[in-house]
């Protein structure tokens, strides 16, 4: 299991993940903006719409003639105005007009504008601008509104537009211009001062507090969890009272070993160690001081290996196991003769030992070419006969299985 790999691929992957929740929520943010706009603008449509049938349905509403109320000098009517008396004068408003003088209203007020427009109207200041134009050639195509946010005057607006479709009450005045009930007559476009206002800001912060919360609790929690799997995968291969690798580890490693040395028809040498009358040990210093000898003589056995493919192990109480991948039997010979005085020189006192009173191993060494070794456990076997032989012939001795030695045992 490889956390910090994983931790790294996680951060990737939250990194990604909060980019594309930035990026999502800026677009879903400008798309509810639009859509406001949208809604505001349609209703505002609606309304101007419903007030101009209300005004064509009466054939038009009079209203006295003001400063800013002038006779609409586009209005043929022959009954447009009318003398009340003598200070009232009456004009008709009809439709078109009543829309200017609305949209005058809300441009003054709320800065929103509304233009009636045609590609054929009859005040010529109705004609339809370029975008409007565009637009009204996409009703004619069926679309039933059109829209888009646009810079005017260095303000971002939103330009809405529908068409006008001729009812009945139109055809008094546009008849006369070849419309028929039904058709696309123009249309009122509505703009809105609406700058697309997306919090970025706010939102990036806040993304960026979520990414790297998320980052140092990963790799928080990520390194926490890696250094005790490593704890617990330590704890699974090493010996826990010497500190050296275990019989379990030994078992992995002798076989890898012995698959590659049959492979490269390579020697394999173990030598198998055992502390000499460590019972007595026990019995004369007491257990805590056996335990602290067989840390010295585990440290002692792993000292002496050179190489770093030679590989020591406890194999089970006070025994120890060596492991020499492509060494000759002189050459293990050589590395056994000297764990045996390593530990020798120690001179850990042990005075009920017939060594010299001081604490000592004897060592069986097997060689794979030697044993014709067909599986691990038979070189491991012959060590362990050798290591038998070595006790026999007076301990602190090194004894290399030989043939013949099995009868011996
Ligand atoms: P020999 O020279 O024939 O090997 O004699 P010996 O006394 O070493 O052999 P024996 O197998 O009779 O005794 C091994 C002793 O090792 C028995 C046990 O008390 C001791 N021993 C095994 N494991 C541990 C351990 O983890 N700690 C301690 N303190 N002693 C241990
Ligand atoms: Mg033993
Ligand atoms: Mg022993």
């Amino acid at each position: 299991m490889n956390i910090r790999r994983n931790i790294i691929v996680f951060c990737v992957l939250w990194t990604i993940l909060i980019s594309s929740s930035l990026v999502w929520m800026t677009h879903n943010s400008r798309a509810e903006q639009q859509r406001i706009a949208l809604l505001t603008s349609r209703a505002l449509f609606k309304q101007i719409v419903v007030a101009r049938r209300w005004n064509s349905s009466h054939g038009g509403v009079y209203t006295p003639v003001t400063e800013n109320n002038q006779p609409n000098p586009y209005l043929e009517d022959l009954a447009r105005d009318l003398r009340i008396g003598e200070n009232l004068v009456l004009t008709k408003i009809n439709p078109a007009f009543m829309t200017r003088q609305i949209s005058e209203i809300a441009l003054l007020e709320d800065g929103v504008q509304f233009h009636i427009t045609s590609l054929n109207p009859i005040r010529p200041e109705n004609l339809a601008t370029a975008a409007e134009k565009q637009f009204l050639v996409n009703f004619e195509k069926g679309i039933k509104e059109d829209y888009a946010f646009m810079q005017e005057n260095g303000q971002q607006v939103f330009h809405y537009m529908a068409p006008l479709i001729t009812e009945k009450s139109c055809l008094k005045c546009h008849e006369k211009q070849g419309y028929r009930e039904g058709d696309i007559r123009g249309g009122i476009s509505v703009k809105l001062p609406f700058s697309v206002q997306v919090p970025l800001v706010s939102m990036t912060i806040w993304h960026a507090l979520i990414w790297a919360i998320g980052l140092v609790g990963v790799n928080f929690l990520g390194l926490k969890l890696d250094r005790s799997y490593n704890v617990i995968k330590s704890q699974a291969v090493m010996d826990a009272l010497t500190g050296i690798p275990n019989r379990r580890s030994f078992s992995e490693r002798i076989l890898e070993e012995f698959i590659i040395s049959r492979k490269n028809d390579a020697e394999l040498s173990v030598i198998m160690c055992d502390i000499d009358k460590f019972k007595k040990y026990n019995d004369r210093y007491g257990h805590v001081e056996g335990d602290a000898c067989l840390r010295k003589v585990a440290q002692c056995i792993q000292d002496s290996l050179k190489r770093p493919i030679d590989f020591c192990a406890r194999y089970g109480g006070e025994e120890f196991v060596v492991v020499l991948p492509n060494s000759s039997l002189k050459g293990a010979m050589t590395v056994a003769e000297r764990i045996r005085e390593n530990v020798e020189n120690m001179k850990i006192e042990h005075c009920e030992s017939k060594t010299g009173g001081i604490v000592t191993i004897s060592l069986g060494l097997a060689t794979s070419k030697i044993v014709s070794a067909n599986s691990y456990e038979q070189l491991i076997s012959s060590a362990d006969q050798a290591l038998y032989l070595a006790k026999k012939r007076g301990r602190n001795k090194v004894h290399q299985f030989a043939a013949g030695d099995e009868k011996a045992v």
